[in-house]
């Protein structure tokens, strides 16, 4: 398991086109996170999540900050990505799509390795179709399955779930909270849905449109969850709520002129529409799930 330290970590991108202003897309981003842990980075579409992922991944430098993953001993840590969309390769069959990640080792015992996983994920019979065989759910399964046959110190998830339909999502995040269990890996998970955060999560760090982190949150709910559990539900609309004044203090700031600049052309009034609007929508289906299942 991993030790993540972010320490101050800033991210400007230049400017796209000539005239335009660099892009701040976090700013002065402080956690720490260790061993068996799941966190999840809640925020609103362009605060600055994927290239936080990215910066722990190492697929990006951060401009000023340090973040620092350390593995068990202190020595360099693995690292497992799972992808919004689970980016197979095509022509590979499913099998092969998971050996190919898998270094050392005989090819009869990291196929054996290879075969555990995606048993793991309920897929052992699909081994040698080809991901256009797949449905969407079992694509995913299958990214799932290849970031996981690495024995991940720290797994990277960046929404998942978010291309699948409600119900294969919903099957998704229950069987989610059953692999992070035997996994032991630490998951940084990226989400822009509170309900999904509060679900799988016993720490949420929720993020403002301006890329700083706004509370950090412990879900100290016992697992497995239900989407449809009365403290799932409410805590979902707490930090709803929380996330309604959050783009308020942040649309004024900016309106003010006090904020930093974000890349997005959307203007704050319309950050906290959308905020208010997507609030409103996951409470009314927190709600209705809940009548449904009373
Ligand atoms: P999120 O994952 O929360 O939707 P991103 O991390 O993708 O947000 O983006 C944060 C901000 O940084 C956005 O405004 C986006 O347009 C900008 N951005 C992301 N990557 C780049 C890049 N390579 N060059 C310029 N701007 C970028």
């Amino acid at each position: 398991m991993a030790t993540l330290i972010a320490d101050n970590v800033r991210k400007v991108f230049p400017p796209k086109f000539g005239g335009q202003s660099p892009v701040m897309a976090i700013d002065n981003i402080t956690f720490e996170m260790r061993g068996h842990t799941f966190v999840s980075l809640v925020g609103p579409s362009g605060c600055g999540k994927s290239t936080f992922l990215n910066i722990v991944s190492q697929v990006e430098k951060p401009t000023n900050g340090k973040i620092e993953v350390k593995g068990d001993q202190g020595g360099e840590a693995r690292i497992g990505y799972v992808f919004q969309d689970p980016r197979l390769l095509p022509w590979k069959t499913v099998i092969d799509n998971i050996l190919y990640v898998q270094d050392g080792g005989k090819r009869a015992e990291r196929k054996e390795r290879a075969n555990q996983y995606l048993k793991l994920v309920g897929l052992e019979e699909a081994s040698s179709m080809y991901p256009g065989q797949l449905s969407g759910g079992m694509q995913q399964r299958v990214g799932i399955a290849r970031a996981l046959s690495i024995s991940p110190d720290l797994l990277l998830m960046d929404e998942p779930f978010s291309h699948l339909d409600a119900i294969t999502a919903r099957g998704m995040r229950e069987e989610l909270q059953r692999l992070w269990n035997d996994a032991r890996a630490g998951v940084l998970f990226v989400t822009h849905d509170v309900m999904e955060a509060v679900l799988l999560s016993n720490r949420v760090l929720i993020m403002s449109s301006d890329g700083v982190i706004y509370k950090d949150l412990s879900i100290d709910l016992d697992y497995p969850r239900l989407q449809t559990d009365h403290e799932v539900v409410k805590l979902q609309a707490d930090i709803l709520e929380m996330f309604e004044t959050m783009e308020e203090e942040s649309a004024k700031r900016r309106t003010n002129g006090n904020g930093p600049s974000t890349a997005e052309a959307k203007t704050a009034a319309e950050v906290a529409t959308d905020s208010k609007a997507s609030a409103k929508a996951a409470t009314e289906r927190a709600i209705a799930e809940t009548e449904k299942t009373s």
